[in-house]
């Protein structure tokens, strides 16, 4: 067992942040998502010294668009991303639905999201965090905690000392299950599954509006900056029971989503899309736990609240959870800090929540662009 050296900071006085004051105390971050990242940035502007642990031997490169509101931008500005966010292309914006019919369901005060490339914000995010702040190939499977700070146990059998530990480790947060026992994910009870793929198509993909369709389903196809294609198909009350590749099974979903023989650009992008590329998830949701946090351990991100992504933000939340938790830590000691987080957080899910079950209970297409725009209208102005 090694034990990973912290600089002298954790024993001593001489813990610095990178403008050379000395740091308020030492956090270590479990996760290298777009939420850990964001923390590591949001603790470092709070006065902390941060260690980013991931499990995998590489920062995640892959995923696919990720659709960003006013919201997310607002929050990104906040933890100090502003200056840089301009590195991360604008792409096809959307604020307009269909039906199958292909009328235009325009309930007016729908806000304008974007679409960007989940791989463009992660290097962004590592960029500002650092390299030399993060290490792979650590993946956290205990903790110890005391009065005087906390010990984080690596699988590898190296340990590490920190005055706070910052589980954003994701849907199967480790840390997450050992702070509320009983906390394993579990599928969705809406049966949501989603099918995606990123792809090069130069034909014309036409408005980019999404299609609220039949039998529970959505879908919509996006130009991102890079040229390449970003598709996806969503549906609520799947039991399973697929006979065919991911890609037969999104290409059954998209005729829910057109009336008649005419073209659909949607299909003949899935069409092209080469079978091994097709992502297809189940999708798995965290419960709702009383706690986030105990003296010096706290959640964010997925690791605390991961839910259906028909909200289409749960990586914007989890940037606000970054961001609140480094206002909190900035405010006051840790323990009231993260007292004063979890109360916040905990109210904010709790809408959140019923934000999310009223849309997925909508029936009709235009009730459900109508929730979702009441959603993000109240995600937009209400951010803590
Ligand atoms: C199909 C789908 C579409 C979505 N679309 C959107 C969207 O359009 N907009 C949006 O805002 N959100 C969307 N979301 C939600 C969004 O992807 C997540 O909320 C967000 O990525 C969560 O980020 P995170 O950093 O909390 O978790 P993750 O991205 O899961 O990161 C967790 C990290 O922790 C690491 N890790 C895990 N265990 C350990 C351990 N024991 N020790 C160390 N490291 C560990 C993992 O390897 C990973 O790198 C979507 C989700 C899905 C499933």
């Amino acid at each position: 067992m090694t034990e990973i050296p912290t600089g002298p900071g954790h024993r001593g006085p001489k813990l610095h942040v990178s403008n050379g004051t000395r740091a308020r105390g030492r956090a270590i971050v479990a996760g290298a998502g777009i939420v850990g990242l964001s923390t590591a940035l949001s603790l470092r502007r709070a006065g902390f010294e941060v260690a980013v642990r991931e499990r995998e031997p590489q920062i995640r490169q892959t995923g696919a668009g990720l659709g960003v509101w006013q919201h997310t931008i607002t929050e990104l500005e906040r933890i100090g991303l502003g200056p840089r966010l301009s590195e991360i292309k604008a792409e096809q914006s959307f604020q307009r639905f269909r039906d199958p019919s292909g009328a235009v369901l325009d309930v007016g005060d729908m806000p304008p999201g974007r679409v960007m490339h989940r791989r463009q914000l992660s290097a962004l995010l590592v960029s500002a965090v650092g390299e030399e702040n993060i290490r792979t190939g650590k993946e956290v499977v205990d903790y110890t905690e005391d009065e005087a700070g906390i010990t984080v146990h690596y699988a590898d059998g190296d340990q590490e000392r920190a005055d706070l530990l910052v589980g954003a480790d994701g849907l199967n947060s480790r840390v997450r299950r050992r702070l509320v026992p009983g906390s394993e994910s579990h599928y969705d009870e809406e049966g949501h599954h989603v099918w995606r793929a990123i792809l090069q198509f130069d034909g014309d993909i036409g408005d980019g509006y999404p299609t609220i369709g039949y039998h529970r389903t959505r879908g919509t196809v996006t130009r991102l900056a890079d040229g390449s294609c970003f598709w996806v198909l969503a549906q609520f009350g799947v039991t399973g029971g697929f006979t065919g590749s991911p890609r037969q099974e999104a290409l059954a979903r998209v005729e829910n989503l057109h009336d008649g023989p005419s073209r659909f650009v949607l299909r003949e992008v899935v069409l092209a899309t080469p079978e091994d590329s097709v992502l297809d998830n189940r999708v798995a949701v965290v419960p709702e736990i009383p706690r986030w946090k105990s003296n010096r351990i706290v959640l964010a991100g997925d690791a605390a609240h991961a839910m259906s992504p028909h909200i289409g933000s749960g990586a914007s939340l989890g940037i606000e959870d970054a961001r609140v938790l480094g206002d909190r830590l900035s405010q006051a000691d840790i323990a009231p800090a993260l007292d004063s987080y979890q109360t916040d957080r905990i109210a904010r899910y709790r809408q959140v929540r019923q934000h999310a079950k009223a849309m997925a209970a909508a029936p009709t297409p235009v009730s459900y662009v109508e929730r979702f725009s009441r959603y993000l209208n109240w995600l937009n102005n209400t951010a803590a």
